[in-house]
């Protein structure tokens, strides 16, 4: 008998595999980080384990090892966030975060604040009724934090001055990433109208519970934001975001 583990953790992707109706899923825990595991029988009808097999399910996984390789032996569901599949913003961003969190957490590392803002991200789209898109943005900017490649949205990177009171900004994609308007017109680097500023100064001040209260910036603004975002997050870690590559 091999030793069964217990740990929370989310599904992040779930596939297919040729054998004993079984997927094999990629897990993030906050103790554990990322993991593959094997979960049998769940391509049946009426299997038990079925929810649990589910990119977005949430709960406590329990583990059996052998060589290495994890089977999942049972599951405490504790969210599955099924509500964010019947809107397709918040299911295709919601995929982002799951595959950001993966490409950002390590295999054996904790990483208690990452799985903690996917959590808290999952849940105001799920349940708050945050705009998806705000919380994207959010989500990129914690995310690249906790990592230590962030961006600096208080102060020019270049002169050091405070951008508090600035109207206008600009990012760059090296260091702390944010430019003042003097600087950033002696610079080459990404120009922010007025409302694209303003809305990422309020999206990056504001705390988790206050994000369902930001509903008044335009799509236009939002994509925009959405997509410097992407680009900053390719830049900083290599990466690019496939879910959301047919969007943008
Ligand atoms: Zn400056």
């Amino acid at each position: 008998m091999s030793e069964i583990i217990k740990t929370t953790a989310i599904v992040l992707n779930s596939s297919p595999c040729s054998v004993d109706a079984a997927r094999d899923l990629l897990l993030f825990s906050p103790e554990k980080g990322k993991f593959f595991a094997r979960v049998r029988g769940v391509e049946k009808p009426k299997a038990k384990l079925a929810a649990a097999a589910q990119p977005f399910c949430f709960g406590e996984y329990s583990l059996a090892e052998r060589g290495g390789r994890y089977t999942i032996t049972d599951v405490y569901v504790q969210d599955t966030f099924y509500t964010l599949a019947y809107n397709l913003d918040n299911f295709v961003i919601g995929s982002a975060m799951l595959e950001i969190s993966g490409k950002l957490s390590q295999a054996g590392e904790e990483n208690f604040e990452l799985f903690k803002l996917l959590l808290n991200s999952l849940k105001v789209m799920a349940y708050e009724n945050a705009n998806a898109s705000v919380v994207f943005v959010k989500f990129v900017i914690e995310s690249l934090a906790i990592s230590g490649i962030g961006l600096d949205f208080t102060t020019c990177s270049h002169c050091g001055k405070s951008l508090s009171d600035d109207k206008f900004a600009s990012l760059i994609y090296e260091g702390a990433g944010v430019l003042c308007q003097n600087c950033g017109e002696r610079t080459d680097s990404v120009k922010l109208n007025q409302k694209e500023w303003q809305a990422l100064q309020k999206i990056t001040l504001s705390e988790f519970v206050q994000l369902s209260d930001l509903q008044d910036f335009s799509r236009d603004v939002l994509v925009s934001l959405m997509k410097l975002m992407v680009k900053q997050f390719y830049f900083r870690t290599g990466e690019k975001i496939k879910s959301l590559e047919k969007y943008f």
